[in-house]
């Protein structure tokens, strides 16, 4: 028999819940993560007691998701979702339960879970419950619905999606009848909130497997959440930099990079303004003049329709906008651009610059790579001398020019960009003595 060991707490739970005369069990993704030897992000009780039963038996709960059977336990300042074992009721919308109703059986709670791997629930005393074969799936590396996938996917269609993100996470293969029914019911992805669909975007991208954007395409899926991503699949790029599509380029380019959420998504978006401001000239040769600005305005519209936070959309879209930057490889030019872009934004607009590079042809790529290397280099050394490039670092603020005959208002504002300005090109100037002296000759 397979042995889990689980926190010490959540058996502690399990363990009062069984005193207490009800079953209790770990269940879904932390099972699915032991298993395979994963640290669990957080761990789920299932359990046949209803949420007023568990909140007698534990002193501090919180009712997180009562009108579905959910309540938060709270132990040493860390939250345990038990949730009561329930079947979902019909679903007439493809995406809630119009009803859900308790059960006494953990069978047919498990039945109610998306796929096998994620259908199984432990505790020390009963062992592993598997009755839909997970473990045997987890072998076989594959994503397979539990039941019939077509009415799976009928009832939330936001698991056709999570099909494809654990297919991502895990590297595993999705089992064909089931990969049949996400291309029929991907359509129903437009009734399913854009809050879901964000959550299970971003787990993707940020995987392992970024390529699985070909399988979001060949499904269907994109054309109903990212339908601009499905034309840059079908736009292709003669030009001797690509050997790409830009579709290809882009997930080659996600590839490149590390699996951070901004950086990920910046590549995803970097060249989706392309497909609109296609021009071809006479040698056959495409060409995407201003696709940068295009892909900017396109990425913020995107990432809003997607419901993303303001940072996000900020660092993101400032990445694509300035990804085809031209920075001189001197240092002048480096602290200008440094400024221009923000200092937090610029090593991650070199790192996406060289994932850019890498995803394109291998035409003049060592000059591409030696000219970003120098450019890292600069930054680097920038960052070490701790020269100033932004007003924060400036060695004179508004109060000293007040100070000197100033008057508060928007002229003092560009008195101190000027200043800026002249630090950036000679970092030696930024000392507070020779700043007012410029300060003052700028006021006569
Ligand atoms: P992660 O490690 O990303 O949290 P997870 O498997 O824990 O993965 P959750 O979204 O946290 O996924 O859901 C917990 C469990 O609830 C799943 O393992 C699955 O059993 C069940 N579940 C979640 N969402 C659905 C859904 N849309 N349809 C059916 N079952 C679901
Ligand atoms: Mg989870």
């Amino acid at each position: 028999m397979i042995k889990i060991s689980l926190p010490s707490d959540v058996n502690f739970i399990i363990d009062m819940i069984t005193k207490a005369g009800y079953e209790a069990f770990a269940v879904g993704g932390c099972i699915r993560d032991a298993i395979l030897g994963r640290i669990p992000e957080d761990y789920d009780i299932t359990t046949s007691a209803t949420p007023e039963e568990i909140k007698t038996i534990f002193k501090k709960t919180i009712d997180t998701g009562i009108e579905h059977g959910t309540v938060t336990v709270m132990l040493k300042g860390v939250g345990y979702e038990v949730t009561t074992y329930r079947i979902d009721g019909k679903y007439e919308d493809a995406r809630h339960p119009s009803s859900v109703s308790y059960t006494k059986s953990l069978r047919e709670d498990l039945l109610r879970r998306d796929f096998t791997i994620n259908a199984m629930a432990y505790n020390a005393k009963d062992g592993l419950v598997d009755p839909f074969g997970g473990q045997d799936d987890i072998k076989r590396k594959l994503i397979r619905c539990v039941g019939v996938p077509y009415e799976r996917f009928s009832e939330d269609a936001l698991r056709i999606m999570r099909a494809v993100r654990f297919s991502s996470q895990l590297g595993y293969e999705i089992d064909e009848d089931t990969k049949t029914a996400m291309k029929e019911l991907s359509g129903n992805l437009s009734k399913i909130s854009e809050e879901r669909i964000q959550v299970e975007l971003v787990k993707l991208v940020c995987s392992d497997h970024p390529e699985n954007m070909r399988v979001m395409y060949e499904t269907g899926i994109t054309k109903v959440i990212l339908p601009e991503f499905d034309a840059m699949m079908e736009t292709p790029q003669n030009h001797p930099h690509h050997i790409y599509s830009v579709g290809e380029h882009t997930i080659k380019s996600m590839e490149e990079i590390e699996k951070d959420k901004m950086l990920r998504l910046a590549m995803l978006f970097h060249d989706i303004g392309k497909p609109k401001v296609r021009t071809k000239d006479e040698k056959g040769f495409d060409h995407f003049h201003s696709h940068p600005e295009v892909s900017f305005e396109m990425t913020k519209d995107i990432l809003r329709r997607l419901k993303f936070d303001n940072d996000t959309i900020n660092c993101v879209s400032k990445l694509v906008g300035f990804h085809d930057k031209l920075i001189e490889p001197n240092e002048k030019a480096v602290r200008r651009a440094m400024n221009e872009v923000g200092e937090i934004i610029f090593p991650l607009l070199l790192m996406v610059k060289k994932a850019d590079v890498m995803a394109q042809s291998d035409y003049k790529r060592h000059e591409k790579l030696q000219r970003l290397a120098t450019l890292w280099s600069l930054y680097t050394k920038i960052c070490e001398n701790n020269q100033c490039t932004n007003l924060k670092e400036l060695k004179i603020k508004g109060q000293d020019l007040i100070k000197i005959g100033y008057k508060a208002g928007p002229g003092l504002g560009e008195e101190l960009k000027r200043l800026l300005d002249k630090v950036i090109d000679d970092p030696s100037l930024n000392n507070q003595d020779t700043l007012i002296k410029l300060a003052m000759e700028d006021l006569r």
